[in-house]
């Protein structure tokens, strides 16, 4: 594709780099796009992840289209296993890690977000490689899934949504799962304590072993037991640890560029930074202060933003977005606490089957702001969307 114009430069290539493409095409067709990422530029659900195993889909089968696929389909340049090391703002530049020099109109970080790893200096790691994993992309899958044919005692570590859904993966495909945390509970105060409880007790029926309040001092392979995960009570022998702890965004590029960041890339309601010509969009971002790792933000998002890009401004506006936990041994679909005005008042009742429970959030006014679904009363988080909606 040969380009006149400078072309609006999108780096990362994960569910809103795409999105964002996606969306764009939809009002333009002739401005030129180039992407540049860090992996093969191929498309894939990353929300699959955590649900693969279950359904026995290797990673390739995981993968929709190819990076050519997306650049032919989308009429979109496409520069893959390259990394932006520095950003010029002042020229509209930004530099590869191949040297070249690369110029933008206008300039869109979709970088994502990197697995938090355990702290050095307060936790022992004396491991081979491959033994600590963490599972935040297609690659990471890829060396996760070859790992697991010669394991049979996985310890995950971290019981929030990716920790939860990875341990009842994992038990469904047979596995032996000890899941540790440093909470009293399993989504600790993301819902209510006692839909926490409930999805303890299925993940135990399944034969998960649950540590809880607790937090790893070692991690030792010794030759003839495997690993030795040393928690400050006790300690736990497994095959593969799989970390789970929560994801941090790497600011190096932001911060070199004099971009206001807080523990993500600040923008404001346009997905603008501070600095002009610049964007951020996805699990990098921080949208007037808030961080949401979700897909549904990033749709909502790279429609605003698409339609600013290419010269209609759209400020985003959230609407109450639930997130779906994939843990089919007890569903639960939740909406985050950021979704809410506060003060928030919480109501619990379980459904007349005793199979489901139902938490509902209101305002001082007695308005509906949010609410926690779980087992069979997940059905009803359309009603209750459209009952926030009319609000
Ligand atoms: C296992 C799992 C299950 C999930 N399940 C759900 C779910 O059920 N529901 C839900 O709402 N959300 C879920 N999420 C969260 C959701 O998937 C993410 O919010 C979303 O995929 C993030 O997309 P992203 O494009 O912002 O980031 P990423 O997918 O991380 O993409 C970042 C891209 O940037 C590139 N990159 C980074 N730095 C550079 C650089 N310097 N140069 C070039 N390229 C670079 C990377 O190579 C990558 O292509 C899940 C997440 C995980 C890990």
């Amino acid at each position: 594709m040969t380009m006149h114009r400078k072309p609006v430069v999108i780096i990362g290539s994960g569910l809103a780099g795409y999105t964002l493409v996606k969306e764009i095409r939809k009002l333009d067709a002739s401005q030129p796009l180039l992407m540049i990422t860090e992996d093969d530029g191929c498309f894939y659900s990353k929300p699959m992840l955590s649900n693969a195993l279950s359904q026995q889909k290797s990673p390739d089968r995981l993968i929709q289209s190819s990076a050519t696929e997306m650049a032919e389909k989308y009429q979109l340049n496409i520069i893959s296993n390259s990394k932006v090391i520095e950003l010029f703002p002042e020229s509209h530049e930004l530099l590869l890690d191949s040297g070249e020099r690369i110029q933008y109109q206008q300039l869109v970080l979709a970088t994502g977000a990197s697995p938090r790893q355990l702290p050095p200096d307060s936790v022992h790691i004396d491991v081979a490689d491959g033994d600590i994993l963490s599972v935040n992309s297609l690659e990471h899958y890829r060396a996760f899934h070859q790992r697991l044919d010669s394991v049979e005692h996985v310890c995950v570590i971290g019981a929030g949504l990716i920790g939860c859904e990875f341990a009842n993966d994992l038990l469904v495909a047979g596995k032996q799962v000890s899941l540790i945390s440093n909470t009293p509970l399993p989504l600790h105060r993301v819902i209510p304590s006692a839909m926490s409880e409930a999805l303890l007790e299925e993940l135990k029926l399944l034969g998960m072993h649950w540590h809880c309040e607790t937090s790893v001092q070692a991690i030792e392979r010794d030759a003839s037991i495997g690993l030795q995960i040393k928690l400050d009570r006790h300690q736990i022998n497994a095959d593969l640890v799989l970390l789970a702890i929560g994801l941090e965004v790497d600011l190096t590029l932001a911060t070199q560029a004099r971009i206001d960041v807080s523990d993500a890339i600040l923008t404001d309601g346009y997905l603008q930074t501070s600095v002009a010509d610049i964007y951020a969009i996805g699990d990098c971002a921080a949208v007037c202060g808030v961080n949401q790792k979700y897909v549904m933000p990033i749709m909502h998002a790279a429609r605003s933003l698409a339609s600013t890009l290419t010269g209609q401004p759209v400020r985003v506006n959230y609407p109450v977005m639930p997130v779906m936990v994939k843990t089919p041994a007890y569903p639960i679909a939740f909406t985050p606490l950021s979704n809410h005005n506060s003060p928030i008042t919480e109501v619990v009742e379980a459904s007349s089957t005793g199979a489901g429970l139902r938490a509902l959030y209101h305002d001082a006014d007695k308005r509906l702001t949010g609410f926690a679904l779980s087992g069979d009363l997940t059905k009803e988080r359309q009603t209750l969307l459209k009952q926030i909606d009319i609000v």
